[in-house]
């Protein structure tokens, strides 16, 4: 009997072991101790390792830019890695074109922080910073789009141009939601250095859009990061396109604020494509910019108008409007803000009409 006793024990003993092992060998338990973070062969970091680079870096105040929040969707938090990151990963790999491989540019969500790693970032990175904000106000445009309007407490001004974003924090706000960020373009006037406004469409049931929708009130405290992006009005001369519909239009807006601040005189036209009626909005405004701007127009076009609206402005397809108005934009500039399926059909009608495909500027929302 007391065999059997011992025989148990020692195989549960040898089971636990091996367990053991395997959990440890799956990372779970893994100590990585402290590890060393060079950046651009000047600045060093010194982290605890076993986290994504990404929040470690986020830890030591160097945020890069990243549209999901670290969830390997969105494929905007690249960064060159000089030594240290291990293989690429197949969750990289579809972010990442041949190119960027070879340069070894990798997702820094992705990778973990082993063992000491050097890294090279753009140097304006190191310009971003966190901001402690109120929200000050919030304003219904549509059914489904509302405007936040965020009073800047700590630090209490931000310097941004016109055409870049922010991303806001989202709170762990009911049973099962962990803490996410989310990009959103700056829509307000960038003269205004003390608020950040954004235009936001509620995605049904989406994490941050329903926290911002239903339970984010007026005197909140958020926290946001920023300004990111590189999407902007060039300083060119050329006569410009503007297409986005819905909340795509937040970074025209702040663009249009920048072309009334510097008087200019530039051409633009902005083709804004609704489904129905009811998706317009911000009309006052647009026509308050048509007044004060020579050389700007603002073109709204419904897809499906109903009889009752009495819809008298053009119909159909944004791109189908933008084919009806020209022949030839070889001499354009296009800038696209929305979601990838406009952003790629609007693209294609560029090309078509012969706009040089570096003369094709564009924010996704993906
Ligand atoms: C650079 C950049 C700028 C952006 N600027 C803006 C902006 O100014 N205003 C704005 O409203 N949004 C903007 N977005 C989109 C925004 O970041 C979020 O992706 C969006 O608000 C959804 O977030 P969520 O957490 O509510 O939804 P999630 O919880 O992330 O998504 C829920 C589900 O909805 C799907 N989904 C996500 N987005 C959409 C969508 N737009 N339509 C339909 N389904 C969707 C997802 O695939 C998922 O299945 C921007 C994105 C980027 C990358």
């Amino acid at each position: 009997m007391l065999d059997v006793v011992v025989s148990v024990l020692v195989v549960s003993l040898i089971a636990g072991a091996l367990a053991l092992i395997l959990v440890i060998s799956e990372g779970v338990i893994q100590n990585y101790g402290q590890c060393k973070i060079t950046i651009n062969a000047k600045k060093e970091l010194t982290v605890e390792g076993g986290r994504p680079l990404l929040f470690s870096l986020k830890e030591q105040k160097i945020f890069l830019p990243s549209a999901c929040g670290g969830k390997g969707t969105c494929g905007v938090c690249k960064c060159k890695v000089l030594s240290g990151a291990g293989v690429l990963l197949p969750t990289e790999t579809p972010f990442l074109d041949a190119k960027e491989q070879k340069d070894n540019i990798r997702l820094s969500c992705q990778v973990k922080v082993k063992n000491d790693i050097a890294i090279q970032i753009p140097d304006a990175l190191f310009a971003i910073r966190q901001y402690q904000a109120t929200l000050a106000a919030a304003e219904d445009l549509t059914y489904d789009m509302k405007r936040f309007r965020f009073e800047l407490n700590e630090p209490s001004t931000m310097d941004f141009v016109a055409g870049q974003y922010v991303q806001i924090t989202c709170p762990p706000y009911k049973k099962g939601v962990e803490e996410v960020s989310r990009a959103y373009s700056i829509a307000s006037d960038p003269r205004d250095h003390r608020f950040v406004e954004l235009i936001v469409r509620r995605v049904p049931n989406g994490i941050c859009t329903t926290w911002m929708f239903d339970y984010l009130k007026i005197g909140d405290k958020v926290c946001l990061t920023g300004p990111y992006g590189d999407f902007k009005m060039s300083d060119t001369q050329a006569p410009m396109i503007f297409i986005a519909g819905g909340s795509g239009m937040a970074p025209f807006v702040s663009i249009l604020h920048h072309m009334r601040n510097t008087g200019s005189a530039r051409r633009a036209e902005y083709f804004f494509g609704g489904n129905a009626v009811r998706d317009l909005c911000l009309d006052e405004q647009m026509a308050g910019f048509q007044k004060n701007l020579a050389g700007f127009k603002f073109i709204p076009v419904v897809a499906r108008p109903q009889p009752q609206d009495n819809w008298q402005g053009q119909t159909g397809l944004v791109t189908e409007a933008v084919r009806r108005s020209f022949k030839d934009l070889s001499g354009h500039e296009g800038y696209l803000c929305g979601s990838p399926g406009m952003i790629d059909a609007s693209t294609r009608v560029f090309l078509e009409l012969k706009m040089p495909q570096d003369k094709i500027y564009y924010d996704k929302f993906a």
